[in-house]
């Protein structure tokens, strides 16, 4: 089903959307970020700082509280999420093949995270392909990515100056069309031929790339021992931005958060973590297995060209860059990657 919105009518079918709550770019204070839609939307954004990740896996979250009264059984009252309609608008597509990255960990038959997967039933993607690449650090070509894919995508919106080109992807992005039937046209072969240009000339824009990203798995398993790894992580402060904006990372902890001691009550709560934080494999014994910083980048490097490549048969990394824009010590993953794997068989 493609289709074509006048840009002008971008707002309309927001307003049309009236059974989702809808989100979209909003620039403040010079930062793009994900805000509930107001009237005037326009997806005139490069990327967003902080990627969609936290619609389906928030920051923290309470599991559920409970309360301890002497003689009694435990209290325990689960706070599991109600299932709602949401959906982001302006969803990038190196962020969008982070979705299926995601769900493969939340969503795995062996350990289902009922949590995750109350927030992603009703959550939808609305992404917009790249027609150049949105910043320098951007290498989603050379990890599999495309700057105009739809994995991930419920609709791909590509940009044709005052038009944009609708496909929908899913039957969730059929309906998001449908809901707004009256402010689409169907697409004329000459749109169609605008478009396949148009993502031609978005995929040969030149991007940084990892040399070889189908044959990291191998290559970095056999230089697990490198002393490359510290001299590579050598300034690394431990801030975790890399891992914390990154739209794959979704390490958590979980701790009891007491509220009250007389009864005994409070919450358990998931949060993020991370594993660039020294103490992040601290054991109870004072033994850490990843005490130093080389250790620690490897841990991240590895996981997301080697360890998750095993484990589900796909790379962890989309590309976006945000893990080399965003650190502060200049800590770069493509030219880690390269550095690492470069004249190994
Ligand atoms: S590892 Fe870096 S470039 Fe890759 S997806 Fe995560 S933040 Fe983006
Ligand atoms: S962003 Fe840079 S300095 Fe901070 S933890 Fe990651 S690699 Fe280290």
């Amino acid at each position: 089903m493609d289709k074509l919105i006048d840009k002008a009518r971008l707002s309309d079918w927001i307003t049309a959307l009236a059974d989702w709550e809808v989100f979209a770019p909003a620039l403040e204070d010079g930062v793009w970020t994900f805000k509930a839609a107001g009237e005037a939307v326009s997806l005139g954004h490069t990327n967003v700082k902080q990627p969609p990740k936290d619609f389906a896996f928030p920051q923290r979250e309470i599991y559920f509280s409970f309360e301890q009264v002497k003689g009694e059984p435990p209290r325990l009252t689960q706070k599991l999420p109600a299932e709602a309609k949401r959906v982001v608008f302006g969803v990038r597509p190196c962020d969008g093949r982070a979705v299926p990255r995601m769900d493969r960990v939340f969503n795995d038959p062996q350990f289902p995270d009922a949590y995750y997967q109350a927030r992603r039933n009703g959550l939808a993607y609305v992404g917009l392909a790249c027609n150049r690449p949105v910043a320098p650090t951007c290498f989603c070509k050379s990890v599999g990515g495309s700057p105009v894919s739809s994995e991930g995508m419920d609709v791909l919106l590509t940009d044709l100056g005052d038009r944009y080109f609708v496909q929908a992807v899913t039957k969730t992005g059929e309906a998001l069309v449908a809901a707004a039937d009256k402010l689409f046209v169907k697409a004329s072969p000459a749109d169609k031929k605008a478009l396949e240009k148009t993502h031609a000339d978005a995929e040969a824009q030149p991007q940084r790339a990892i040399a070889d990203a189908a044959g990291a798995a191998k290559k970095l398993k056999a230089n697990f021992d490198s002393p490359l790894w510290e001299t590579l992580a050598q300034g690394c402060i431990g801030c975790g931005i890399c891992t914390f904006l990154c739209p794959t990372c979704h390490c958590f902890d979980i701790n009891d958060e007491v509220t009250g001691t007389a009864p005994m009550k409070g919450n358990r709560v998931r949060t993020w973590d991370n594993c660039q934080f020294p103490d992040f494999t601290m054991h109870t014994s004072g033994h850490n297995p990843r005490e130093t910083l080389g250790s620690r980048l490897r841990q991240r490097v590895c996981h997301k060209f080697q360890y998750f490549h095993e484990n589900y048969g796909m790379l962890q990394c989309t590309g976006c860059g945000r893990c080399v824009s965003e650190c502060p010590v200049g800590i770069d993953i493509v030219n880690v990657v390269n550095k690492v794997t470069e004249n190994v068989a």
